[in-house]
């Protein structure tokens, strides 16, 4: 079993809280995301999971054992940074078979370890190659290599696809995920791209100054934003963000926006009038010219099947993912409603979803 369970994480560095109180559970085999802006605390979780930086408080639990205060070698983990960083003057299959050799394992173990590593990441044909004429995807195998074949108990990834460009990214995404459908390891991956992070993840924590805003499934995130920060970091373009001020009874299933009514999901509590902001996804807004709701035309912006309409209101801006084949022409005036399935309700200063 390699489930990584922390509980009440926290660094500080001096006075500056990097990590605030972080717990989660990435369950044994699961392929765990953290996803965050720039400077939120995701590598430096990462790196007191792999036993690089001391906690200031918490426990960090490998398979049920507290390994808080190992050090880095006695965990039974593989720490990928940079995938790029081969030795160069070593073939590919002296490269793979490094860190075996520095354990001191015995020849003949290393030789057949090198070669299932080989197998799984489908360059036995390279094994006797010179890793200094290799395609970037191939020494980016070969460090995979480098790292499956210790076969440690969980795997952690720091940005290990940020250097590449988008093309060769997007295949090792599908590469990597694959990879971990064949191993099955524990894996704990970090990543600013909610691309990378909603295409290979089982779990995501969504982390924003050193805090996980929401835990969850790649769908669930989507659709079910807890917080303000979430709706406006995952999903391209973001989800449509509109300030209202309202009481809402428990129960209630529409709201008024102007001289709209808005249908909504089922709140299961309400709120006494104040500040909230009404989240919609740009797939979930519809042209509607029955709809009170009005705006005119911006711009659309297209992209290939859909566009992305902009429509100036009242309210503010509204984007709203409609069919390529939709003719829409800047300065129209237009009507919207919005799919009630698609919306979610904030509450302003706090900027939690209500439930
Ligand atoms: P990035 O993607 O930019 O690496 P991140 O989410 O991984 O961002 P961290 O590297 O964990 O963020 O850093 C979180 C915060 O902690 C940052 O503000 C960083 O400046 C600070 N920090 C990290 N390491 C140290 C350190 N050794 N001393 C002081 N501050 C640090």
């Amino acid at each position: 079993m390699a489930e990584i369970r922390v509980e009440h994480l926290r660094k500080a560095f001096e006075s500056f809280v990097a990590v605030e109180d972080s717990t989660f559970t990435v369950a044994d085999g699961e392929f765990f995301v953290m996803l965050g802006p720039s400077g939120c605390g995701k590598t430096t979780t990462l790196r007191m999971i792999a036993g690089l930086e001391l906690p200031t408080s918490g426990t960090i639990l490998l398979g049920g054992e507290d390994v808080t205060f190992k050090r880095a070698r006695e965990r039974d983990i593989a720490f990928v940074f940079q995938l790029f960083a081969l030795y160069p003057h070593m073939n590919v299959r002296a490269n793979i078979a490094f860190p075996l050799k520095c354990e001191g394992l015995p020849g003949a173990e290393i030789g057949a370890r090198v070669e299932e590593a080989a197998r799984i990441l489908r360059i036995s044909h390279l094994l006797d190659r010179s890793v200094s004429g290799l395609s970037s995807g191939d020494r980016q195998r070969v460090a995979l290599g480098r790292s499956i074949v210790r076969k440690p108990l969980a795997f952690l990834m720091d940005e290990p696809l940020g250097a590449l460009d988008t093309e060769l990214r997007e295949a090792m995404i599908h590469e990597l995920r694959a990879l971990h459908d064949r191993l099955g390891a524990t894996t704990v991956y970090v990543t600013h791209d909610q691309l990378e992070a909603m295409a290979m993840a089982d779990k995501i924590a969504v982390m924003n100054r050193g805090i996980i805003e929401q835990f969850g499934a790649p769908r669930d995130i989507y659709d079910r934003p807890a917080s303000l920060f979430v709706a406006d970091f995952i999903g391209q373009p973001s989800m449509n963000l509109i300030d209202f001020r309202a009481s809402l009874a428990p129960g209630a299933s529409e709201l008024a926006l102007g001289g709209a009514r808005v249908a909504m999901p089922e709140l299961r509590m309400g709120c006494p009038e104040r500040d909230l902001v009404l989240g919609v996804r740009p797939e979930g807004v519809r042209l509607d010219d029955a709809s009170p709701l009005r705006g005119e035309v911006f711009g659309a912006e297209y992209l290939g099947t859909t566009q992305i309409v902009t429509v100036t209101t009242a309210h503010g801006a509204v984007r709203a993912r409609l069919p390529a084949s939709l003719k829409v022409n800047a300065g129209e005036p237009v009507g919207l409603s919005f799919r009630p399935e698609k919306l979610s309700i904030f509450d302003r200063a706090s900027g939690r979803a209500l439930p």
